[in-house]
């Protein structure tokens, strides 16, 4: 409901610029074209009223309405009524009426689309009949030079007025479209790439590794006996364990270091350009300091990390073949003792290889 009512005052905020440059400028070519009408007096108190008046009474009514947009959207009829109310009440005199009834239809249109811009022609109907009603039908074929000097300003600042207020809509929604990408790759609790997002970037790096022939190294990283601390000390404490890995992650990696949760207690991060070797010091670092974690209300609380290498090799035809290979590694390290860092077999397979005279 709050939301509701924000939206439908930030529309009312919107609005507020334009009609009280449109009415007021257009108010000025109104007056021009009824001079030489004989019009009762009512006639030219209403203009005021509607020319100098009304903006600031349609804001003041939308933004006290309980519903904000609703009542906007009335003020808008009502902005076309008086439209049409006008364009009959001076004859229809052409270059003041096409003036108005374009200036209408902008604001119609770009306040509510298409269905707006149809119901406000309805209401410049409405209008032009009342007028017929209280003044009688009449046409004025011509407009007269000072007629058409009067209706440069409103021509040239009432679009100028709705451009602004587009442009200002359109940098805001780039904004929010930015912010919404951003929070849709990010994971809430950690502030590292969530698992789609890392699973893209995964994908970019294989590729990349594969046609430039670089070195690269994937670690998937799983906190040892997570559940259990989560059973024994909550899952607050559990959530703090896995920020604190998370930062530890930021605070030990170069930032080319491409780091996401994968998911629970499992972290994912791909090392560009750095051999097993290297890969396996960065991580065993990362064991240790996460190690010194202390928890400021659960001193006896004992954090470990087992991890799983894997480096990108010529023979893997796809990123799942990589991160398969990582989860295996993972997997032996969670089957030997835990607390450690492990290299898959094919790894295992090249590096005796390689050690060997
Ligand atoms: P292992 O040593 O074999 O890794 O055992 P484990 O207990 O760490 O592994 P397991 O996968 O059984 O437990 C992961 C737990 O992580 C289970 C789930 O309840 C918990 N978990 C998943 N997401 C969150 C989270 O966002 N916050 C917290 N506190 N716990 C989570
Ligand atoms: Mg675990």
């Amino acid at each position: 409901m709050d939301n509701q009512r924000g939206k439908g005052l930030s529309f009312a905020r919107r609005i507020y610029g334009p009609r009280t440059i449109g009415s007021g400028f257009g108010g000025l070519a109104l007056m021009a074209a009824l001079v030489p009408l004989d019009v009762p007096v009512w006639v030219w108190f209403l203009l005021l009223f509607n020319a100098f008046l009304w903006p600031h009474l349609a804001y003041q009514l939308s933004s006290r309405s309980r519903y904000p947009y609703r009542a906007e959207r009335r003020n808008i009829l009502i902005d076309s009524l008086g439209g049409g109310f006008w364009a009959a009440t001076i004859q229809f005199n052409p270059l003041p009426t096409v003036t108005i009834v374009s200036m209408m239809m902008m604001h119609n249109v770009a306040a509510g689309g298409p269905r707006l811009l149809l119901r406000g022609l309805l209401a410049q109907a409405t209008g032009a009949l009342i007028a017929f009603l209280l003044l009688g039908a009449a046409f004025t074929p011509n407009t007269t030079t000072l007629q058409v000097y009067a209706c440069i300003p409103v021509l040239i600042l009432y679009p100028l007025a709705v451009g602004m207020v587009s442009y200002g809509l359109a940098i805001k929604l780039g904004e929010h479209k930015l912010a919404l990408r951003t929070l849709s790759r990010t994971d809430s609790l950690t502030g590292l790439l969530n698992h789609g997002s890392w699973k893209d970037v995964l994908e970019i790096n294989f590729k990349e590794c594969k046609q430039t022939q670089s070195t690269a190294t994937l670690a998937l990283i799983d906190i040892d006996h997570f559940k259990h601390i989560n059973d024994t000390y909550g899952h607050i404490v559990g959530d703090n364990v896995l920020r604190t890995l998370s930062n530890k992650l930021k605070e030990n990696l170069r930032t080319e270091d491409l780091a996401g949760r994968y998911g629970g207690d499992e972290f994912c991060v791909i090392l560009p350009n750095r051999t097993l070797a290297q890969a396996r010091e960065i991580m065993e670092r990362l064991g240790r300091v996460f190690s010194h974690y202390q928890h400021a209300d659960e001193p006896e609380l004992h954090v470990c990390l087992s991890i799983g290498l894997a480096s990108c090799r010529p023979e893997y035809q796809d990123a799942s073949m990589w991160l398969n290979e990582a989860d295996k590694a993972l997997y032996i390290a969670k089957n030997t003792g835990r607390n450690k860092v492990s290299i898959g077999a094919a790894d295992t397979l090249m590096d005796s290889v390689l050690s060997k005279p």
